[in-house]
């Protein structure tokens, strides 16, 4: 057992893919009996949605924290596994609170990200991307008539995907602010909120885990800032509750806090919809400081800002009076 756990590493150096992620998971559930994996949900290309559990099942506190729902911003799932490690070594156990952690919400997205849209398997998937691509790229040719796209556009294009394998931008998919947010109009690498809420897999799955468990906060990983939003237009109580779980990630990580509202953002996310459509404080941590895919060279300082958050996130929510 002891060799086993040492022999959990992370390959900084390469692309940590689903697949990568899938192999520690299983390495993880076989090393830590206190850990439960499970799958919340599909997604449209046939990746598991994995959701790990880790503290009592029974506990009047769950934690929600959900990383990579946008496609190129997966080096929250590598520090998502980081984080998980280095959790589930800590020997004291937690009965008080109980964690769901879905390391890698959109791994389609993931894969088109780092692979290029090659790597999606259904043969439908793949041209209705081809029809994506086409169509972002459609007022660059406007303009330039007969002007051959180079090859490296795509290859920057298919790295910036934001969306899932059918072109819905995950975070713009939920049950808030969804009906008057415009965004784009059709299926593309971003911005594109799908045929009505909740339409896509990946955010039924974390609405699955919300219903299924007394959640009393819930954590997005997103990149880049880095920075720390909140404040998405709640009041009262609620509020409260939120400016104080954002003063704690803010003082936890070092990253300023930002008020959502004030800075303009994009409605129909998910922390929008935990706070406001359920009262739940939530907080998105955006980490990172570059363009994305943000460098795993940037991974150490992520790392250090992130590192001591879950075991402190515990004891705040058992600590915290409203
Ligand atoms: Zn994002």
């Amino acid at each position: 057992m002891r060799n086993k756990r040492e022999d959990i590493t992370f390959d900084a150096s390469s692309l940590y893919t689903y697949e990568k992620m899938r192999r520690d998971l299983y390495m993880f559930e076989a090393c830590f009996p206190h850990m439960a994996l499970n799958t919340a949900g599909i997604s449209l290309d046939g990746r598991d949605i994995y959701e790990v559990i880790v503290g009592n099942r029974d506990a009047k506190r769950h934690i929600l924290i959900q990383a990579s729902i946008h496609g190129r911003e997966y080096i929250n799932t590598l520090l998502a596994m980081r984080q998980l490690k280095s959790f589930l070594e800590q020997e004291e156990p937690m009965n008080e609170v109980c964690f769901h952690i879905l390391p890698m919400t959109n791994p389609d997205g993931v894969t088109i990200s780092q692979r290029g849209p090659g790597a999606i398997r259904k043969p439908k998937l793949r041209s209705r991307l081809q029809r994506c691509c086409k169509k972002d790229f459609k007022s660059i040719k406007a303009g330039n008539e007969g002007t051959v796209i180079p090859e490296s556009k795509y290859d920057e294009y298919w790295k910036r995907w934001k969306a899932n394998a059918r072109g819905v931008d995950l975070n713009r998919n939920f049950d808030s602010g969804w009906q008057a947010f415009q965004g784009t109009a059709y299926a593309s690498c971003e911005q594109y909120k799908g045929a009505f809420p909740a339409s896509e897999p990946e955010v039924q799955a974390i609405l699955k885990v919300e219903a299924e468990n007394p959640v009393v906060c819930t954590i997005s990983y997103h990149s880049s800032g880095p920075v720390i939003y909140w404040d998405y237009g709640s009041t009262g109580d609620v509020r409260l509750a939120d400016q104080s779980l954002a003063d704690f990630v803010s003082k936890v990580t070092g990253y300023e806090k930002e008020s959502t509202i004030l800075s303009e953002l994009d409605a129909a996310g998910c922390s929008d919809y935990f706070v406001l459509e359920k009262r739940i404080p939530s907080v998105t941590i955006e980490n990172g400081e570059g363009e994305c895919p943000i460098s795993y060279e940037e991974f150490d300082a992520i790392w250090s800002a992130n590192q001591k958050l879950w075991p402190l996130l515990a004891r705040y929510v058992c600590e915290y009076k409203g």
